[in-house]
């Protein structure tokens, strides 16, 4: 399975880095390796300073799809929950600066945390309301309706490019209040009131 991301899909956290909005999808991808599930604390790497989190509604795509229109999207899922974007962002400013790939400061192990899935069935997409909280309070506050590109959109652009298969992710950008993570830190994410996330730094 392969994990894709978009950054900057928020207009307030795109913001909040220094970087302009995006008139197309911002795309990166995570192997298979940085996932993070069942609530297993997470480990900073010893390479990073500034690790963050981002976190970010979480699509499992659940049939084999190419060249999606976005009407038809909505059929190649059925299960969502809440993911952490963890972000080495000492490294991603550096790989920035000198116009590099972002893998080392995105795509480490641990680095793709998913919560419980649960069926979309219950929820409309674009109308979500999800939070983290970290050791007791609330960092960030999303609104799925103030995406700049829609889920389905999303699933369409990156379909022209990648293949989607069962059991691919698309984290799909985080609004804004991304921090940086300490040892001994507990992080808490609720999707609708719901928890769907809570584990330790350490
Ligand atoms: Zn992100």
């Amino acid at each position: 399975m392969k994990i894709l991301c978009i950054g900057r899909n928020y207009g307030k956290h795109a913001k909040e880095l220094g970087n302009e909005i995006p008139d197309k999808p911002v795309i990166f991808s995570k192997p298979d390796t940085a996932l993070l599930k069942n609530n297993e604390p997470f480990y900073i790497p010893t390479f990073s300073d500034d690790v963050h989190y981002e976190t970010e509604l979480v699509i499992k795509i659940d049939k084999i799809g190419k060249s999606i229109a976005p009407q038809f999207a909505h059929k190649y899922y059925s299960q969502i929950t809440l993911g952490i974007d963890f972000t080495a962002r000492d490294i991603q400013s550096e790989l920035k600066s000198k116009g590099l790939p972002w893998e080392l400061a995105k795509a480490f192990d641990h680095s793709a945390v998913i919560g419980e899935f649960i069926p979309i069935n219950e929820y409309p997409i674009q109308d979500l309301h999800f939070q983290l909280e970290k050791n007791g309070l609330i960092v960030q506050n999303g609104h799925t309706a103030d995406m700049l590109f829609k889920v389905d959109e999303i699933i369409s652009f990156v379909s022209n490019y990648f293949t989607l298969k069962t059991g691919d992710l698309i984290f799909t950008g985080t609004p804004e209040g991304v921090g940086k993570v300490n040892i001994g830190d507990t992080l808490i994410a609720r999707l609708e009131g719901r928890e769907l996330l809570n584990f330790n730094i350490k």
